[in-house]
């Protein structure tokens, strides 16, 4: 929000220097903390204090609490704004996803809750010391994802910490430590009780980081993604994940997903899968859309591209979506991309999608009723000036009173 990286830190560095000046501990924690470890520049900084959400507000008379997160304050620095949230502690999860109340605490207890070694570090940056009281600096250099106290039970708190140990393994390449990969393994169904927002919204982050074939690969292995997806136990093929540019945005996530599809195999029925995966994963329509598209197009390709008429092989070719699938369909068969690429060119020549010659309202100003047929004849003539075959208006009027009297 607002400003450069560096002026975020500097933003950060002031506000946790002004809470300690005031009397407080201020630290940075958890993702921030490793981030800067790793030489990684963090997107975000979060600030832990020993001060109340009330004591922030009288040292930053114009910083307000953020939604229902308990004693998470906003506090603007810089164009910047900071997230300052007071140690707390859980109560217990009866719920699985949410502590039943959450209160003041130490930074002790603050660490003890958070969920891996590597996220639950902080920093304070007047001193420039490191409080690690988990080991998280160990786990970080020798690549580990290890909870933090008994894996059984803080995987049982909160099963989203599943996905969340597949994110950050995929996208650091580190493994995701023994003890609690079991455990990953053993209760990988309870992941039902999540809501689909939270698992849509970690997916969407796993995928949106280059590591994403390796992320799908750790879901497959700890049998996550067949119950993230609701489908059966996927291929161990990756190869049109791997095709992918490594760094995509989040308007791409639908291409994304339909690699992913591909990649786990099985289902034919494109539309079917993707309003399934929209289900499972909250996804927005626009995703859904494309993800579908992209399948059928790569089916249309593969199915019947050669033996099309020129018309239909244009209007595949026009789809917006057309050359993100040509671009999976070159995983399973760079031949056919090839050959398809270079006819596309050829075709384009004389234009994938020209403007029509005639429209529906034309049609009418030339005294045909609109109705059932009308469409049709629309279509056909569109398609005789995709083929070329006509080329003027008048021929497309010529053409639509042949067609219209022949139906
Ligand atoms: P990212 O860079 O992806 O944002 P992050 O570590 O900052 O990674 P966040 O989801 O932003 O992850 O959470 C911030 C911190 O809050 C984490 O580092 C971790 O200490 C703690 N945390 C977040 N979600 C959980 C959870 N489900 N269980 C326990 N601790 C959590
Ligand atoms: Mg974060």
């Amino acid at each position: 929000m607002g400003g450069g990286r560096k002026e975020l830190e500097q933003a950060a560095r002031e506000v946790a220097a002004t809470l300690q000046t005031a009397g407080h501990e201020a630290y940075f924690a958890g993702g921030c903390v490793r981030d800067r470890l790793l030489g990684r520049r963090p997107d975000d900084y979060d600030i832990a204090t020993s001060a109340s959400p009330e004591a922030v507000q009288e040292v930053f008379p114009r910083a307000h609490g953020v939604g229902e997160s308990f004693g998470v304050m906003l506090v603007h620095r810089r164009s910047c704004a900071i997230e300052v949230a007071t140690f707390r502690k859980e109560g217990p999860y009866s719920d699985h996803r949410r502590p039943d109340h959450v209160s003041a605490a130490s930074l002790e207890e603050d660490a003890a809750r958070r969920d891996f070694t590597i996220n639950g570090m902080y920093w304070d940056p007047v001193s420039e010391t490191l409080v690690d009281l988990y080991g998280g600096e160990a786990d970080l250099r020798e690549g580990v994802i290890r909870a933090i106290g008994n894996p059984a039970d803080r995987l049982q708190e909160d099963h989203l910490r599943m996905l969340r140990a597949v994110r950050f393994a995929s996208r650091f390449e580190f493994v995701i430590h023994h003890d609690t990969e079991s455990v990953i393994k053993g209760h990988r169904s309870r992941l039902e009780g999540i809501s689909r927002e939270r698992i849509g919204e970690e997916i969407r982050r796993m995928f949106l980081d280059r590591n994403r074939a390796r992320a799908a690969m750790l879901l497959e292995s700890l049998g996550l993604a067949a119950v993230v997806l609701d489908e059966s136990q996927g291929h161990f093929a990756f190869g049109h994940l791997e095709s992918l540019p490594q760094d995509l945005t989040k308007e791409e996530f639908g291409r994304i997903l339909a690699a992913w599809a591909l990649d786990r195999g099985g289902h034919e029925d494109s539309l079917a899968r993707s309003r399934s995966w929209q289900n499972q994963m909250m996804l927005s329509n626009g995703d859904r859309d494309a993800m579908s598209e992209i399948l059928d197009i790569y089916q249309c390709i593969g199915l019947d591209w050669s033996g099309s008429p020129v018309a239909r092989q244009k209007r595949l070719a026009a789809r917006e979506h057309f050359q993100a699938a040509l671009s999976l369909v070159a995983v399973r068969d760079p031949a056919c991309m090839h050959d398809v690429q270079g006819r596309v060119d050829e075709l384009s020549q004389t234009e994938l999608a020209p403007e029509p010659l005639l429209s529906g309202k034309e049609l009418i100003q030339a005294g045909f009723q609109a109705g059932p047929r009308f469409s049709k004849v629309l279509e056909a003539v569109y398609d005789a000036q995709l083929e070329c075959l006509i080329a003027t208006k008048d021929e497309a009027v010529g053409m639509a009173r042949d067609l219209w009297d022949q139906s």
